[in-house]
């Protein structure tokens, strides 16, 4: 404690202190006195010459480090601070001032803020992280199958805009491919019925659609070698089926978007990172389902006595070592040389018969003309 407040504070109850008067960002040297109310007097402050009267019960504290206090006043100009640093005077300032700690917009009340909004931040990252692929989770078995299968309708008028009505039907070719799927569902526990399609784009792919649907593109008709590559394939979009993920993924996208839309709005920067946090975790998301739908695909092939293994080759002769993953809609699948490897630890030789005849398997390779290879 210095000598000037000491001697002050014995003598009339005052002392040193640094004041902002709230309208400018000047600091000024001030003298505080201790009478009825809280008196500021020092050069430069406004109206000149009269001190600045501060009621205690107005007083409260705003924050300030170690040794210093630092106050504000209700009735004074919001941004006014009387910043002291002498023991004595904060002392006896705080003595006087019976509500010093109400309503203060503290250090403590800022970091409760900020610990509000982020626990806010916290807890949408943790809605779209866990709570939607679980409600998602939850809500798939609840949708009725005649709703899955109106969705299904829906989908299959967007494919048939995107691919046109290039559905292949081939007799023979249709008949090869009917007894193929029949075999495969046979050996499944899939209680819906399944509408298959082959369609007529040199894409390499497939895919399967809520309410049953399975598309077969003939690009992958005309890579595959062998029908228990083909099979494999199947049955992957049975897994698909079975587990509905198609339908989990629409309730997941959408229930996503409409959280975030609920959340912010249309506001700019804030959707770009959810965005882009979105598809990271919608790609995660999918990945365990083409991992259970393969876990799925397995299984079947070695309850009919086939190779899984011929599938991961097919899919391998498609995608290449590193696979061309920004061309085909594999991209959101594990990678290839993954599953491949699992496919091919899962091969055993074969136990069952062929899944077609030679000349049903030509005829599914020609479902839609002539082939090439
Ligand atoms: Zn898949």
């Amino acid at each position: 404690m210095d000598n000037v407040a000491d001697t002050a504070l014995a003598g009339s109850g005052s002392g040193p202190a640094i004041y902002f008067d709230g309208l400018s960002s000047r600091r000024r040297a001030v003298a505080v006195a201790f009478k009825e109310q809280l008196e500021i007097s020092g050069e430069g402050l406004s109206p000149v010459s009269s001190p600045v009267s501060w009621a205690y019960s107005d007083i409260r504290r705003v924050d300030g480090g170690p040794g210093i206090l630092r106050v504000a006043c209700l009735s004074a100009p919001s941004l006014a601070r009387l910043e002291i640093r002498d023991a004595a005077v904060v002392a006896e300032l705080t003595s006087r001032c019976a509500r010093l700690g109400e309503n203060r917009l503290d250090g403590r009340g800022i970091a409760k803020i900020v610990g509000w909004s982020l626990a806010a931040t916290i807890s949408i990252v943790v809605v779209v992280l866990f709570a939607i692929p679980l409600a998602a989770d939850r809500l798939t078995p609840l949708v009725p199958e005649a709703f899955e299968a109106r969705l299904g309708d829906a989908a299959e008028v967007q494919v048939k805009t995107l691919f046109g009505e290039r559905v292949c039907n081939g007799a023979a070719g249709q008949a090869a491919f009917s007894k193929l799927i029949d075999t495969l569902r046979k050996s499944t526990d899939l209680d819906i019925p399944v509408q298959p399609s082959v369609l007529a784009t040199p894409i390499p792919n497939a895919f399967a659609l809520p309410g049953g649907r399975v598309y077969l593109f003939n690009g992958l008709l005309a890579k595959a070698e062998n029908p228990d590559e083909i099979a494999g394939v199947l049955a992957h979009e049975l897994g698909h089926l079975k587990h509905r993920d198609s339908l989990r993924e629409l309730i997941y996208n959408g229930g996503t978007s409409f959280l975030i839309g609920l959340l912010f709005g249309d506001v700019t920067g804030s959707s770009a990172v959810i965005f882009a946090s979105r598809s990271l975790v919608t790609s995660s998301y999918s990945r365990d389902a083409e991992q259970n739908a393969d876990t799925f695909a397995i299984e079947l092939m070695q309850r009919l006595g086939r190779s899984p293994k011929a599938m991961g080759e097919l899919l391998f002769r498609i995608t290449g070592k590193e696979g061309n993953r920004s061309l085909s809609i594999l991209a959101s699948h594990p990678f290839t040389e993954d599953r491949l490897k699992r496919m091919s630890d899962a091969d055993r030789p074969a136990s069952g018969s062929p899944l077609l005849t030679d000349a049903e398997w030509s005829a599914l390779k020609s479902i839609c003309g002539p082939n090439k290879s």
